[in-house]
């Protein structure tokens, strides 16, 4: 099965104008690809995102997900993982036990390897005891994607996930995203910085004003390599 497919994807925000968020948007995702969505601020790579994990309703157009239509209201499947900005911690718990409990919530049994490596992603030292309300919003950040990860989903959606990190952050998070995608996994990855996701990425989507600019390889879009 296709990880994700997008057919004929549009989106307003408010019926009544012609301004589109996400117009006659169509590509798709192989397994094993690391996809970089690029685009400026206001390009649709947010809406897009929210579209396929269906947080918000498209107007028109289909997403398929490992083949499976995506529906409003409808749960989204448990091969795939989402990091979108504004996730939420119980404050007053460690970062540990936040993830803890997203684990025991998803119905797995107690995995203690897998929650260690996650927390080794989210590179948060002895701050990993400590209570989330003491966090930084990078920490905080960090925490959330590696709670994306926890489930080793076959399709990770990481929504501008080094924004606010710091360059060695930046570094790590592009290593984490690189190993991920071995073993067939697929990552599909947003940025408005061609720099952050042309070593990471092997495909890009390139969006501007809503509508899809170029798709294709890296190195093609790049044009080197
Ligand atoms: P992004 O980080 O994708 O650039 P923004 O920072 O522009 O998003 O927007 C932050 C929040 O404000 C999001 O929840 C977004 O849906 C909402 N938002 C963005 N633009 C508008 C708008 N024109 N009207 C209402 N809400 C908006
Ligand atoms: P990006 O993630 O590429 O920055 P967005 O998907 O956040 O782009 O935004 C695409 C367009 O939709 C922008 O013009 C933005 O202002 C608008 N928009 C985003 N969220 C909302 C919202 N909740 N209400 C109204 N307009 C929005």
């Amino acid at each position: 099965d296709v990880p994700l497919r997008i057919t004929g994807l549009s989106k307003r925000y408010a019926k009544a104008t012609d301004r589109y968020a996400v117009r006659d948007l169509s590509f798709q995702v192989a397994r094993g690809q690391v996809l970089g969505l690029l685009g400026p601020n206001g390009a649709g790579k947010t809406t897009t995102l929210r579209m396929l994990m269906g947080l918000i309703t498209p107007d028109a157009g289909e997403i398929r997900l490992f083949g499976h239509a995506v529906a409003p209201g409808a749960p989204v499947l448990s091969r795939v993982g989402a990091f979108v900005e504004g996730a939420g911690f119980l404050p007053h718990l460690t970062g540990r036990a936040n993830l803890e409990l997203y684990w025991r919530a998803t119905g797995r049994p107690a995995a203690d390897a897998r929650l260690a490596e996650a927390l080794d992603i989210a590179g948060l030292g002895t701050a990993v005891d400590r209570a989330v309300r003491t966090y930084s919003q990078g920490m905080r950040q960090r925490l959330a994607i590696a709670q994306a990860m926890l489930g080793l989903p076959e399709l990770l959606i990481l929504d501008e996930p080094t924004n606010g990190l710091d360059p060695p952050q930046i570094r790590a998070m592009r290593e984490v995203m690189t190993r991920y995608a071995e073993d067939g996994r697929t990552v599909i990855v947003s940025s408005h910085l061609l720099a952050e996701v042309e070593q990471t990425c092997t495909h890009l989507v390139v969006m501007a004003g809503g509508r899809l600019v170029r798709a294709g390889p890296v190195a093609d879009i790049v044009g080197h390599g």
